[in-house]
This record gives C-alpha cells, sequence and structure tokens, in this order.
C-alpha cells in the first residue's frame, strides 16, 4: 500500500488558507462521512469548529465525529421530532451547523424543515457538500447517470413497494433506492418478478471495511445474495428500460399490435402493448401510426 500523501507541508498550506476564510452567518448544511471518517472536507471541519453550535440528528453519533476531529463543540438534538422547535431557536447573524448521522442531511435525513424556516425567515442556508451514499452508488454503478431517479426508501410493506415497482416498467432512466438488509432479497425478486432481468447494481458499506460493489443482471444478484446473507448498509442502482429495442424485437410484437389496433383507440393500443412487453409506448407509437394508416387505406 502506498504511503499517505497528507504530509504537514500540506497541512500547513491548508491551516494557513482556512484561517483567511470569512464565514457568513447562516445555516450550513454540513455532509458527514458514510463509515470512513476521513472523508470529510476541510470546510466542514472548519465550520463544525467554528459554529455557534453544531445540530445534530443524533448527538452521541455526531460526538463521534467531533471527537476524532478534537473539535470541541456544543452539539443539540435536532431530530424530525423537535426540528420545527429547534428551527424557532435559531437567530439572525449567528452560524449554525446542521448534520444528521451520516452523509448528506436531507436526503432521505431530517432537515428539509429547518432550511424551509431559515429560507422563510431570511437567514441564509448554504451547503458545505460531501459524502451521499446514493450519490456514491451511482457514481460507482456503471449505468447511466444523465438520468436518475432517487426512490429513497421503497416501502417496508410488500404492497406499496411492488406497486412502485411496477411505475418504473415504462420509465427509462436509471433508479436508485436504499434499502434494509432484511428486505434486500424480496425486493430484487419483486423487481425481477415486475420488470425484467434488468442490470442492477448492489453497494454495500460503501467506504467501510466490507465495502462490496455487486453488478450483473437481477438473477444473478439474487443468485450472490441467497448465498451471502445480506448485512449493513445497501444502496441499490437499477438499470432502467432499455428503450433501444431492435428492429427484430419490434416485428416479434407487431401481429398483437394489428389484433389490438382492431379492437382499441391507437393510444390505448399503444398502453396496452407497452405494459404487456416493456417496449417505450414513444417506440411503439410511431409503428401503431404506420399500421394504423396501412389499415385505413385498405377500407378506402
Ligand atoms: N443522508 C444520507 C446520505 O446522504 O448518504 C442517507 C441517509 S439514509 C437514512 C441511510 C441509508 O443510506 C442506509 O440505510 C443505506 O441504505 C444508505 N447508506 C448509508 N451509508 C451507506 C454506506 N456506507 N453504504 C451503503 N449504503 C449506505
Amino acid at each position: 500500500m502506498a504511503d499517505t500523501f497528507l504530509k504537514p507541508l500540506l497541512w500547513h498550506k491548508i491551516s494557513s488558507k482556512l484561517s483567511e476564510q470569512q464565514h457568513k452567518p447562516g445555516l450550513y448544511l454540513v455532509a458527514t462521512p458514510i463509515g470512513n471518517l476521513m472523508d470529510i472536507t476541510l470546510r466542514a471541519i472548519d465550520i463544525l469548529g467554528s459554529a455557534a453550535c453544531v445540530l445534530a440528528e443524533d448527538t452521541r453519533q455526531t460526538k463521534k465525529l467531533l471527537s476524532f476531529y478534537e473539535i470541541d463543540q456544543r452539539v443539540i438534538s435536532c431530530h424530525e421530532y423537535n426540528e420545527q422547535t429547534i428551527a424557532s431557536t435559531i437567530e439572525h447573524g449567528k452560524i449554525y451547523a446542521f448534520v444528521s448521522d451520516a452523509g448528506t442531511p436531507t436526503i432521505s435525513d431530517p432537515g428539509y424543515r429547518l432550511v424551509q424556516y431559515c429560507v422563510n425567515k431570511g437567514i441564509e442556508v448554504i451547503p458545505i457538500p460531501g459524502p451521499c451514499a446514493p450519490i456514491a452508488a451511482i457514481c460507482t454503478a456503471g449505468l447511466p447517470t444523465n438520468h436518475f431517479t432517487f426512490y429513497g426508501f421503497s416501502d417496508s410493506k410488500s404492497n406499496g413497494r411492488r406497486i412502485l415497482i411496477k411505475q418504473l416498467r415504462a420509465r427509462s432512466e436509471t433508479a436508485i433506492f436504499l434499502e434494509s438488509p432484511r428486505r434486500l432479497l424480496n425486493f430484487l425478486k419483486d423487481a425481477l418478478e415486475l420488470l425484467d432481468n434488468r442490470q442492477v447494481c448492489i453497494c454495500r458499506e460503501l467506504t467501510k471495511i466490507h465495502e462490496e460493489v455487486f453488478r450483473g443482471s437481477l438473477i444473478e444478484a439474487i443468485d450472490h445474495f441467497s448465498h451471502n446473507e445480506p448485512k449493513g448498509e445497501f444502496v441499490i442502482v437499477l438499470a432502467g428500460n432499455d428503450s433501444s429495442k431492435t428492429q427484430e424485437e419490434i416485428t416479434d410484437v407487431i401481429p398483437r399490435l394489428k389484433e389490438l389496433l382492431k379492437t382499441c383507440s391507437l393510444k390505448d393500443a399503444v398502453s396496452t402493448l407497452s405494459e404487456e412487453t416493456l417496449f417505450p409506448k414513444k417506440q411503439l407509437y410511431s409503428y401503431a401510426l404506420k399500421l394504423q394508416q396501412e389499415q385505413d387505406n385498405e377500407f378506402n
């Protein structure tokens, strides 16, 4: 393993830069490590140390981080249930740091009410970007990143989860889910049943000792996690519906499209076929239009 690059000289340069910084007052949303304590920005450390106080989702968790960086600070509990009350104590002209247990505050974590309150009160809200499990996962997945949807935690109840997964059938963008180890296999099995054997990337324990990135099809993922009990924290990155269907694949469904066009409107025929085959409506629409014109010409 290579020696660390963090030389004393570098620290010297950084500390002189930091002392030049003037912090404007406001609410700082500070991203904190999602595992490896070294994943924190220098600005984050600086703000945590210089704020009037740190508002934290879980004070015990945050105190561990502060103690690692030898930051002596007042930590006030601020979670989903007292966010509104804490928000009302925020004053103009002071610096507040807000942190969640891990990662970026407000992303499947408390904080947005606090942000809303500050925005309404004219208190500036300043992000200190950094670790975020869903973003780390999608970057690592090797799946398209130009469009993606973050769904947070899927419904813990089977029915709700299946309704949500069904909605992904015709969606072409990559989807990101947070999932508990207990529900991981159920999620994958539902996805296979309700979608198709799509590519998936499952990120486990990112930045931690047992970090694992599994890439493969849903069938392969189910096989893998059936033999390796899911443990730890997970993000699922699921490929979207592949809209680049080949000419050959489209030709296979033309007879069914013809049949549907005899009994339903063009719009309904396209919707039904898209539901049945998972082909994108847009692509089917142009074929349906052509077929309908041919059928009209036959009758005239
Ligand atoms: N705000 C956080 C962020 O920006 O990463 C996410 C908070 S959410 C309550 C916690 C969930 O994120 C976990 O249950 C897990 O699904 C995912 N997660 C957090 N840390 C992770 C890690 N190190 N590796 C994989 N997934 C992680």
